[in-house]
């Protein structure tokens, strides 16, 4: 070993050592960090599936390939990383000897191949990445970014530490070439001879060039083991846990979508006949109490503002962005470990659990943070301001574009269910819908007697469910669909289809109520349990006797949609539940249905976000209009898995809109510059802001948005009337 490879080998421990050192000490607190969280112990279930799914998103970039260019990119890095991850440890050896190399591997032509390639085509990913960054920097001139509110530096930073160590690790490969020590043939490796022929014959080269690689890998693992909550870095290492144990691995995809958890305290479902507040955890009113897992969500998060660049609160200038509602639940988790470490925290009655001693040795940020209100204004130095919290439409663009399965409805919900719960804490709006809910059994306090008065008129008899036991649909109503004027058009329309095609269904009529939907997803779970566990029970007596098979549901809202198919069975109720263009597309499909006059002028469509994003049904609602309309289905930019919010979601049909601009005007305008006559929807709510939008635009007589039932019954009895456009006011 010449002086050059002593004073090389010295240095390139050291610096390992420390970094060693301080990533270990790094991981520990991030561990620690994470377990104050709450057990949830459903995440250790059907280990199998979750390690195919993982396996799925991380090696196949399922998530992260939705974004073409930037997706392809990030793979070649991260199979750099990986891979090259061996050439780091090659470089080991080069410090010692500038000939050196990894045991067997080393000298096989296939492994100088292989990282050859991989090392130019990281090259080429690291640099499309940083290009892509530079471009959509929050401080270039003009246009929104997905990267405002991300720390930057870090993201630079990272960047830089991968090309300089993919570029050194072609130096090393060069300095051999120029030596004459290089094993590799020029037809495996000849950007290697390439840079070889540019550098001097140095016999140290190699050994300096890796010494630099070393240092520079080490400087990366010192950063970010300094920095915990860098996670533009640490997602390398936390996306595969993030993933492995996200909410329901054989969902295809958005696990956190459809369903929304149960309320659970001490990892169990909360049963509000034996909970008590005081002994019980009603929602999330510190940030210890998210599960364990919210806690790794938090901590994984890339700062990649894919979520933000698709919110509509955020789109529409509201101050919710999903990444910022993480980032901050973040960096406050972690600035508040050292008080909850040290034993703080206040109890379910909110007295404080340390003692005056186990808080002595804290500093005083570490206090004035375990002080921090979870929600409040910035007056109140809340970390999460009520408006940001109250402005989401939990539409799931964020769960559906998050790279690592970040579940951020399930933590808005659960920070809105205490507020509700506990602290009644809510825009005073919705307590008008929230009181209808519990004293009518609807959002708008509608007589429970008028819930069949959408059936008058109709020249068929619709059934209740108990004066025929033959049915085979259940035909859920929903309130919206038997109160609301425009939405009982949709309703009257379905159930002219299914006598015309033949098929047998029944309603529940009185005996339905509101499923729950919007009291679930405003937090307020009591009210939410209560109708659910009254329609389960008149649901399961309807179906008395019938496999879960038989017990089919048909409805058109994608709310009721959503809860009977996807939470009922979290109170016991299996059903099979469809939306209606579901069912009409088979009937259209199978010549039960034939539609005979193509409805023209031009129709753009709607993706619900309860029906789309939350639960898949994109080409349904396509196929009933692809055979309904004359030409094509002009589709906006954002659309299917995309779609962009009405703006009526997670309650916020009942509450104001105050800040920004309208979600629902934002939308019209995307639908409108289709030049499209017909916008059609799948949803009663989607309805009513869709209308709403189009008429406060003084478009109300150039567009009409208008159900997809009702664009097929249209088509399919042209004769019949159809009660004129769908523009009746608002509300009923
Ligand atoms: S659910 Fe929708 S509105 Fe709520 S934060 Fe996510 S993208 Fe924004
Ligand atoms: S999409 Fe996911 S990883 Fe990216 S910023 Fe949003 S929460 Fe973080």
């Amino acid at each position: 070993m010449g002086s050059v490879q002593i004073v090389t080998t010295i240095l390139a421990a050291a610096i390992t050592a420390v970094a060693v050192w301080l990533a270990v000490r790094a991981v520990l607190k991030m561990v620690a960090v994470i377990r104050l969280g709450q057990p949830a112990p459903e995440r250790f279930t059907d280990k199998a599936a979750r390690a195919r799914t993982m396996l799925v998103e991380t090696a196949g970039h399922t998530r992260m390939l939705k974004w073409g260019v930037v997706g392809a990119a990030h793979w070649f890095v991260m199979v750099g990383f990986v891979v090259l991850s061996l050439l780091v440890l090659e470089a080991y050896f080069e410090v010692v000897t500038p000939t050196g190399g990894l045991p067997i591997i080393g000298h096989w032509t296939i492994f100088g191949l292989a990282t050859e390639i991989i090392t130019v085509l990281g090259l080429v990913g690291i640099l499309v990445l940083m290009v892509i960054r530079l471009r959509n920097r929050p401080t270039r001139p003009g246009g929104r970014s997905r990267f405002t509110g991300s720390t930057m530096w870090q993201g630079y930073f990272v960047e830089w530490i991968v090309l300089l160590v993919l570029i050194f690790g072609l130096v090393i490969r060069g300095f051999k070439v120029a030596t004459d020590h290089f094993e590799y043939p020029l037809w495996a490796t000849p950007v290697s001879h390439a840079v070889g022929a540019v550098l001097p014959d140095w016999s140290d080269g190699a050994s300096v060039a890796a010494l630099i690689k070393i240092a520079i890998s080490m400087t990366w693992l010192i950063v970010i083991s300094l920095n915990v909550t860098m996670g533009v870095a640490w997602h390398r290492f936390l996306a595969f846990p993030n993933i492995f144990f996200k909410r329901e691995p054989a969902r295809p995809a958005g696990s956190g979508l459809g369903a929304l958890r149960p309320m659970t305290s001490q990892g169990k479902p909360l049963d509000f006949e034996e909970a008590d507040p005081e002994k019980d955890q009603f929602g999330v009113a510190h940030v210890e109490q998210f599960s364990w897992k919210g806690l790794l969500d938090f901590s994984t998060c890339t700062e990649c503002g894919r979520c933000q660049s698709q919110c509509p609160a955020w789109n529409t200038g509201k101050p919710l962005s999903p990444k910022l509602l993480v980032l901050s639940l973040r960096d406050h988790a972690y600035a508040k470990a050292p008080y909850l470490l040290a034993g703080g925290g206040k109890d379910l009655t909110g007295e404080e659990k340390a003692t005056q001693a186990q808080l002595a040795h804290l500093d005083v940020l570490s206090l004035a943070e375990g002080d921090k209100p979870l929600i409040g204004d910035a007056e109140s130095g809340g970390v999460i301001d009520p408006d940001v919290l109250w402005s989401c439409t939990t539409c799931g663009a964020c769960v559906e574009q998050c790279p690592v399965d970040i579940e951020h409805v399930d933590h808005i919900v659960d920070m809105r269910r205490y507020q509700v719960l506990i602290e009644s804490s809510f825009p005073s709006e919705a307590g008008v819908m929230l009181r209808n809910l519990e004293n009518k059994g609807n959002p708008w306090g509608a007589p429970q007697n008028t819930r069949e008065d959408w059936t008058k008129g109709l020249d068929f008899e619709v059934p209740r469910v108990g004066e025929v036991d033959d049915f085979e649909y259940l035909f859920w109503v929903g309130c919206a669909g038997a109160f609301e004027d425009r939405a009982k058009k949709t309703t009257r329309a379905v159930a002219t289809l299914l006598n015309e095609a033949g098929v047998k269904f029944a309603i529940l009529g009185e005996d339905e109520t509101c499923s729950g939907d919007p009291a679930r997803r405003i937090g307020n779970e009591f009210v939410f349990q209560m109708l659910a566990q009254q329609n389960v029970e008149t649901l399961n007596e309807a179906f008395e006797g019938r496999e879960k098979a038989k017990r089919k549901i048909v409805a058109t809202c994608p709310h009721c949609f959503n809860t009977l198919g996807n939470e009922y069975g979290q109170l016991g109720g299996e059903f099979e539940v469809v939306h209606h263009t579901q069912l009409l597309a088979h009937l259209v499909a199978t010549g039960k249905l034939t539609p005979v006059q193509p409805v023209d002028g031009g129709v753009t469509y709607h993706d619900p976000c309860y029906l789309g994003r939350h639960n898949r049904i994109f080409a349904a609602p396509r196929e009933v209009l692809g055979d309904a309309i004359a030409g094509d289905l002009t589709e906006m930019p954002r659309n299917s898995e995309r779609s962009f919010c009405c703006g009526a979601g997670g309650a916020r049909m009942w509450m104001e809109e105050k800040i920004g601009k309208r979600i629902n005007v934002d939308r019209v305008e995307e639908a409108m510059a289709t030049g499209a006559k017909t916008v059609a929807v799948g949803c009663p709510f989607c309805s009513t802001m869709l209308n709403d939008g189009v008429n406060g635009k003084g478009a109300g007589e150039q567009v009409e948005v208008i159900d997809v039932a009702s664009v097929l019954l249209r088509s399919v009895k042209p004769e019949q009337p159809q009660g004129g456009r769908e523009t009746a006011p608002v509300g009923g």
